[in-house]
């Protein structure tokens, strides 16, 4: 019987559960046995109980649950070829050769690399003695495919990663909360979500709640923001707004890749100018928290099923896959480009290319 592992990597995002209850259950349907593997990479380098086989039964209720129940980890070891050595002979010693990974693109590139390196590990193992040569023979090709779990939505090739629409969801309401005290008060707020490089959580949020003004990273507002942002709170105020909503993401920066704070903001709208009762509010991880939204539970459990179709249908020399959703439908892409994509985004920023930038992201953030 094949053996089919599954484990979730790098940052925690809703949905995983889903993903990994759907692997286990799929690879059980289509006559497979399941494993997880606990802690990310880090389990892998580490074996032993880390690498538990599953049954259908083991993922029961895991739909609902926020995070991921079989852990996740940063592991430098796994940036190592020796722990990716120790990995792979952890891998034979269970008999699994297929590994569908469930994390951001970090989690990706490492899966990629590892495969790449497969054939040199295995006659490194033999040659050190710590495998035979007839342990290795069966695993002369390992099996890769990528799901993209991450609040982010930071991948490009795809339109939603797993957990991105939950995230979203958490700000709105979060928003929601604060937009209230805000009006009762005709307060300003500057309010800081996460998205690291990324600014599809900010740009939707904003979209969301009717957000004043936002920043983020790919579309830095024009040089005189300050005076930008100050005439159209003006603005907003003289046509009897209330409550003033600036949300910031986290990797915001200027047009001349200068950061912009929090605290500069709130000074701005503090400031002679506006003179606006100013708070700031950092969501933090309640933005990462909490239970899946039903979109997330939709796409893990159908990306999921998709994964174990593509280890099944995997042939010699075929690109990894990463599960993708592409206008509505669930595709493989080459797992590589959609990282190579994502890195070339990054790439465009720092050339301050933004209007690039902006078209390698998602089609429905282009414009
Ligand atoms: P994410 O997957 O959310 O982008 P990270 O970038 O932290 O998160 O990656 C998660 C883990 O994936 C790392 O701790 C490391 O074990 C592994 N990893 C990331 N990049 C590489 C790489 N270039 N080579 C090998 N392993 C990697």
């Amino acid at each position: 019987k094949r053996r089919i592992a599954i484990m979730t990597s790098g940052g925690d995002s809703p949905g995983m559960n889903g993903a990994v209850r759907a692997c286990v259950r799929m690879a059980i349907a289509k006559g497979c046995e399941a494993y997880c593997v606990y802690e990310g990479y880090e389990g892998l380098v580490q074996g032993g109980d880390m690498i538990k086989p599953m049954k259908w039964e083991d993922v029961r209720g895991f739909l609902s649950e926020g995070g991921t129940l079989i852990g996740t980890a940063r592991c430098m070891a796994f940036m190592e070829r020796p722990g990716r050595l120790t990995a792979a002979k952890n891998m034979i010693m269970n008999g699994i050769d297929a590994l569908i990974i469930c994390g951001g693109d970090g989690s990706l590139t490492g899966a990629d690399k590892f495969r790449a390196e497969w054939p040199g590990l295995m006659e490194e193992l033999v040659q050190k003695k710590q495998l035979t040569v007839e342990q290795v023979a069966p695993f002369r090709q390992l099996n890769i495919v990528g799901l993209v779990g991450s609040i982010d939505n930071d991948l490009s090739m795809t339109d939603a990663t797993i957990g991105c629409y939950s995230s979203l969801q958490r700000i709105c309401e979060s928003v929601d909360y604060i937009d209230a005290t805000a009006q009762s008060h005709q307060r300003a707020f500057v309010i800081e979500v996460m998205g690291r490089h990324c600014g599809w959580l900010a740009l939707m949020a904003g979209v969301s709640t009717g957000a004043d003004y936002v920043f983020m990273p790919e579309k830095p507002p024009p040089e005189n923001w300050e005076e930008d942002l100050a005439s159209i709170v003006k603005k907003h105020r003289s046509l009897g707004k209330r409550k003033t909503i600036v949300i910031v993401a986290e990797g915001a920066h200027d047009c001349n890749l200068q950061p912009i704070k929090v605290s500069k903001v709130k000074d701005l709208l503090a400031g002679d100018k506006l003179k606006l009762d100013t708070r700031i509010t950092t969501l933090g991880h309640v933005q990462r928290g909490g239970q899946a939204c039903a979109y997330d539970r939709m796409l893990s459990t159908l990306q999921g099923a998709e994964a174990v179709n593509a280890v099944l249908d995997a042939e010699p020399g075929i690109p990894s896959p990463v599960i993708c959703i592409v206008e509505n439908k669930i595709v493989r892409r080459s797992l590589l480009e959609a990282v190579a994509q994502t890195k070339e985004v990054a790439k465009c920023i720092e050339r301050k290319e933004f209007d690039k930038a902006m078209q390698l992201r998602d089609a429905e953030f282009t414009e």
